[in-house]
């Protein structure tokens, strides 16, 4: 068989691409789309063997709870933990993520020996998955330590982010020269799910481990694409989501070693999490099942149990195809000039890449590239991707994200590539075309018809905008709740509005908003309907329905 027929029969695992044959789906580091297996599983599931686990003895039940638990065995040996006593299920990595920095908060309050230092170490491209638990635990025993201690020096624990350069390429050495005896936890994804790089756990736990620290690995973005082996990574504990691994949503897990399982206390409290229970007091399962509190998301864990036996039956073409078809992607996307890739200087990267546009040193906007890739249905993600404070660092409101799997073809790259380069080509195209300031910019929205003429005079439009000054993009004049940033300033003494959004279309949108809105007394702005003045110009219906939510928030400040 040829290579473009194994690739289709591949595919054809993916009843969702028989179902939206005209999406092209670059967000599979969002979610990834399921194999009939996966689907199998969970309707079998449903319809034909449906009890709960580990409660009743029966003989139905007493079989789920045989299949769900063999899952946990089939996992462990996935990952090559050592038992399946090392693995708790969880609602998702987050969740895992949450029970892990919470119980070692608990252990940090109780001077427990796995907990040496008053350091968390994060990167700053860490999702905020994997920052706000440990945020939490860092404010959480502050607060007690403060409130509790007579001893004014009582140390405080802090965070240290470790951070890229602003190419988005990390030096490990940085990282490494950052842990110290101070340290207690080092918290890192295994894969970035904003940048595509794989970060070195293995040198990275060894040199905690030579500082007492724990290691934490988030692992959510690692295992639809590598060989995950928790013992040859020496982390302490691993996390991962089963909807980002060919798995259902609902449903993740961590992976910990025993001397950790073992200390953390349960997160949650409730049925089958115990050996007993009066009303003095209650005895908890040991670990795993002391962290599963209710009943589990058993469908899930079947389902989760079909995707890990597809994705370990796949895992070397995937690897291929991936890495071919991202090595295609870089060649297309190394000929769009005004592309600039963030994170591209590590040599070891998943198929993600994260951009931005840059054209005559401006930056185009990557919610306006979205509007022209979104109208061809291709499905991928702009923004900051949950990794905030990554954006900030590397001065960038946000990037374009393409995420590729295994089930893409090289015809989805191409089409891709020439959507954005025509989108590209338009944002900068309207650059040079004068607008015509002799006619209102209401008026010249009159007679015309259709999406692309709507949105270039919107484009055009921004050309006109009263344009806020930069030193007063500030939190007085941000206006909360819009798709991009947006500033709206009013002048009593003018009576006149000026604003500024990075995204063009938002400009042209403010400018024929603006015109509106200057050229009114404030007590006309009050009772004018500003919505309904864009919808009669006929250009709401071409807005997506966040956009219409952000711009509801500038015209309530033009309305107060
Ligand atoms: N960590 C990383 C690196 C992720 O990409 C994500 C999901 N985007 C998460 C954690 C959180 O995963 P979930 O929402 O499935 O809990």
């Amino acid at each position: 068989m040829d290579l473009s027929a194994i690739m289709q029969e591949f595919r054809q695992e993916f009843p969702f691409f028989k179902s939206y044959p005209e999406c092209i789906y670059l967000d599979s580091a969002a979610t990834t789309h399921k194999p009939q297996c996966v689907i199998d599983t969970i309707a079998q599931a449903q319809a034909q063997s449906n009890a709960n686990v580990h409660r009743s003895s029966y003989q139905l039940a007493a079989d789920v709870t045989r299949q769900y638990e063999a899952i946990r065995s089939r996992l462990a040996h996935f990952i090559n933990a050592p038992d399946s006593q090392n693995i708790f299920w969880a609602k998702g990595a987050t969740e895992a993520l949450n029970l892990i920095a919470y119980g070692l908060g608990e252990l940090c309050l109780a001077n427990h020996p796995l907990w040496q230092g008053n350091e968390i170490i994060i990167l700053t491209s860490e999702h905020h998955a994997n920052i706000l638990p440990w945020q939490q635990l860092i404010q959480r025993v502050n607060q007690i330590r403060s409130a509790y201690s007579q001893n004014e020096h009582i140390k405080m624990l802090r965070v240290t982010p470790v951070s890229p350069d602003k190419n988005g390429d990390y030096q490990y050495d940085e990282l490494y020269n950052a842990i110290s005896d101070d340290t207690a936890i080092i918290a890192i994804a295994h894969v970035s799910n904003a940048l595509g790089c794989i970060h070195p756990i293995e040198n990275i736990s060894a040199k905690a481990h030579q500082y007492n620290a724990l290691c934490i690995v988030d692992g959510t973005q690692a295992l639809a694409h590598l060989n995950v082996d928790v013992q040859a990574l020496g982390c302490d504990a691993y996390v991962g989501s089963s909807h980002k691994m060919f798995g259902p949503t609902g449903v993740g897990f961590g992976y910990g070693t025993d001397v950790l399982l073992d200390a953390l206390p349960p997160y949650q409290v409730g049925g089958e999490m115990i050996e007993h229970v009066s009303f003095t007091s209650s005895r908890f399962q040991s670990y795993p099942h002391k962290f599963e509190a209710g009943t589990p998301n058993i469908h899930g864990v079947l389902g989760l149990g079909a995707a890990i036996n597809f994705v370990d039956k796949h895992l070397a073409y995937i690897q291929r195809t991936e890495e071919n078809l991202f090595t295609y992607l870089l060649t297309q996307l190394s000929q769009i000039k005004q592309v600039r890739l963030l994170g591209q200087g590590n040599l070891h990267k998943i198929s993600l890449c994260s951009m931005v546009f840059v054209h005559n040193g401006d930056s185009l906007s990557h919610y306006d590239v979205l509007r022209w890739l979104d109208e061809a249905n291709i499905a991928l993600r702009v923004g900051h991707h949950c990794a905030m404070p990554l954006m900030q660092h590397l001065e960038v409101d946000g990037t374009l994200r393409v995420s590729i799997s295994a089930y893409n073809c090289v015809a989805d790259i191409d089409m891709f590539i020439d959507v954005l380069k025509s989108a590209i080509d338009q944002l900068i195209g309207s650059h040079d075309i004068l607008i015509n300031d002799s006619l209102s910019l209401a008026s010249q929205f009159n007679g015309l018809q259709g999406y692309e003429n709507i949105f270039r005079q919107i484009m055009l439009s921004s050309k006109a905008l009263p344009v806020l000054d930069a030193s007063k993009h500030i939190d007085a004049y941000h206006v909360a709740g819009c798709e991009v940033d947006v500033w709206l300033m009013y002048t009593p003494h003018n009576n006149a509005f000026e604003a500024f959004a990075n995204s063009k279309i938002i400009r042209g949108l403010l400018a024929i908003l603006l015109e509106k809105a200057n050229s009114l007394t404030a007590k006309e702005r009050r009772i004018f309907d500003f919505s309904g003045y864009l919808t009669a110009l006929g250009i709401t219906h071409h807005l997506s329905q966040s956009r219409v939510n952000g711009l509801d928030r500038v015209i309530a400040k033009l309305s107060a």
